[in-house]
């Protein structure tokens, strides 16, 4: 018996020591992809980031998930533009996108909305103690900030709620691309933040101002591979599908059970779930407890979120 006891601790240790250098080599693990001769998009674990080289160095929207991930992408950063990086975007408050900042120095310019910046201040202060709060946004606006830097223009909007009520999209106007954090999960089902502000039914006409905008040929969304124009279409009908059945069963005083048992979607069709290990699950049942809790009103948004 006490052979067999030995024998499992064994194999426990080393499954636990797998996972742990899986995790590891997960985290640390960031690629490059070029999508314009100044403009990469780095993937790996958490959201993906954004950079673009200028004469005077490099712009980085969003930073992943941790200060290892935040170290990569700066080097890596560095690396395709030969240049220090001078200013980060945060698109919206979430931790795997904001959460690589603290490796960046202290003062670096962090340009976020102003909701965003309220919304980490009252969700998320306890990651933003101690070195961490040199690099919370320190640069905020309300609807547009342009950046001009290196002979290149960086326009960052805020063009109403969805993901959550503080997203911005930033365009690279020479470039004509446009990195639409959250805003457009490619291929992916969505987090939608209602406590934050976020709604499905503000997120269809926030799409429509970014399609007007005829600056741009390629899209980097948040999550999924790179895309343009009809990505974003094809997020949106899935947005407008899942709002048009969640109301419908808010107006036949659906349960949220029934609303969860009888809604079929069909512009969902090839989308991945995304697992995050011990918080959520964003799937199909997913999406549509989100629509059904927004069309009946059972989940209001945090006041930093007004
Ligand atoms: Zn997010």
């Amino acid at each position: 018996m006490a052979r067999l006891i030995r024998r499992v601790a064994i194999a426990l240790v080393i499954a636990a020591a797998a996972i742990a250098i899986y995790a590891y080599q997960t985290l640390a693990t960031v690629d490059a992809e070029r999508v314009t001769d100044d403009v990469h998009v780095l993937t790996g674990l958490g959201s993906n980031v954004g950079v673009l080289r200028t004469a005077r160095g490099a712009v980085v929207v969003d930073t992943m998930t941790t200060r290892m991930q935040g170290e990569r992408i700066r080097t890596l950063a560095e690396q395709l533009t030969g240049r220090e990086v001078e200013v980060i975007l945060n698109t919206h408050y979430h931790l795997d996108h904001t959460h690589g900042n603290p490796a960046f120095p202290s003062g670096t310019r962090v340009v976020a909305t102003a909701r965003t910046r309220k919304l980490l201040d009252a969700l998320d202060a306890k990651s933003w103690t101690g070195d961490a709060a040199g690099t919370l946004p320190n640069e905020t606006f309300d609807s547009s900030h342009e950046i001009a830097l290196g002979g290149k223009t960086v326009r960052a909007m805020h063009l109403g709620r969805g993901h959550t009520s503080g997203d911005l999209v930033v365009l690279f106007v020479e470039d004509r691309v446009i990195h639409l954090g959250d805003l457009l999960f490619n291929g992916r089902y969505p987090n939608i933040d209602l406590e934050a502000g976020g709604s499905i039914e503000e997120w269809i006409g926030t799409l429509d101002r970014v399609l007007v905008l005829d600056g741009f040929d390629r899209v980097i969304p948040g999550h999924g591979p790179v895309t343009d124009r009809d990505g974003i279409r094809r997020f949106q009908a899935f947005l407008k599908e899942l709002w048009e059945r969640a109301s419908a069963a808010a107006r036949e005083g659906k349960s949220l059970e029934d609303t969860l048992a009888s809604t079929t979607l069909t512009q969902d069709a090839g989308f991945e779930a995304i697992q995050v290990p011990f918080l959520l699950k964003l799937d199909r049942p997913f999406v549509i407890r989100r629509a059904w809790q927004e069309a009946t009103g059972a989940v209001q948004p945090v006041a930093a979120a007004q």
